[in-house]
């Protein structure tokens, strides 16, 4: 590893892939300790490497291989002359078509300083595979960091904090302001962890419970009976009383159960739920 050498000839930040490079050894270093190893991993994915700021604490690390996987040609070309070693685990590709079966047959890590303006597509992809993750520490713009990791009953609790809860535990680890980035983004970062809990599968349709998450924060100061209407007309129940912002994980699973009443599961389309745009899901 010849890390010093990255002034030689550095990768020019292309604002449409979200590159805004680390410069902040000492963050660095913090978000690769964020990895606990929760239910003992041995591969860890990192999305986005760059220029290998993360990625050179990562190559440390004894417990576990780094795999990387980074879109932009010219920074691949980087890493290749600057981490060797690297080389055979370096992929080239979008993360976001990216079949992660293919090089891993079990349980993995998965690390980076994301793209913000792709980071709920990558926890949307994330929960497809759940099973397969059990463990994620990222940085990403901060409003969307902590709505991630806010309880219920708080401003910031939104679709991705629900959905995201529901399968895992979450921990906000620090915040990181614009000037530890070349070139600064315009808004704060901030670091998070999550880690797989025991919630195997919901107690409802899941696809449902996308789409019952979704409808309700569409509309987040209506009344859930008002917010919940595109579904349909629900009988009538406490919690329809209250808005969307005030329920817990198993609150939406029992509205869920509600909704089941209303529609037929084998109309519920996965994309309904899954496919939302970054702009849907940071503060608005
Ligand atoms: N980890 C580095 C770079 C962070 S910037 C650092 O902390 O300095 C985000 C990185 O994600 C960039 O290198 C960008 O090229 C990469 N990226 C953007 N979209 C991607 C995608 N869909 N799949 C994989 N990598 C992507």
């Amino acid at each position: 590893m010849n890390y010093k050498n990255r002034s030689d000839s550095k990768v020019r930040a292309k604002k449409h892939l979200g590159q805004h490079f680390l410069k902040d050894m000492n963050i660095a270093q913090q978000i690769v300790d964020g990895l606990t190893g929760h239910t003992g991993y041995s591969k860890v994915l990192e999305i986005g490497p760059g220029m290998g700021v993360l990625t050179q604490y990562l190559l440390k690390k004894t417990t576990f291989s780094t795999y990387v996987i980074e879109i932009d040609t010219e920074s691949v070309t980087y890493l290749k002359k600057h981490f060797e070693e690297l080389t055979p685990r370096i992929i080239e590709g979008d993360f976001l078509k990216y079949n992660t079966g293919e090089i891993f047959s079990e349980p993995f890590a998965i690390i980076g300083n994301f793209p913000y303006n792709i980071s709920s597509q990558i926890f949307f992809r994330a929960l497809q595979i759940r099973d397969e993750i059990p463990e994620i520490v990222c940085m990403l713009q901060k409003e969307v960091a902590q709505r991630i990791a806010s309880p219920p009953g708080n401003k910031d609790y939104g679709i991705l904090s629900v959905l995201l809860q529901a399968f895992y535990d979450i921990d906000y680890l620090v915040s990181v302001p614009p000037g530890a980035f070349d070139p600064p983004p315009k808004v704060q970062s901030g670091v998070i962890r999550l880690r797989r809990n025991a919630t195997a599968n919901l107690d409802c349709n899941e696809k449902l419970f996308f789409r019952v998450v979704k409808t309700a924060f569409n509309q987040r100061r209506k009344t859930l009976r008002n917010a919940l209407k595109p579904i349909g007309d629900f009988t009538d129940h406490p919690l329809l009383t209250k808005r969307a912002e005030q329920l817990s994980v198993s609150d939406f699973v029992i509205l869920t159960q509600l909704a089941e009443k209303l529609i037929n599961p084998a109309e519920i389309n996965i994309i309904d739920g899954l496919e939302l745009a970054d702009d849907e899901t940071s503060i608005s």
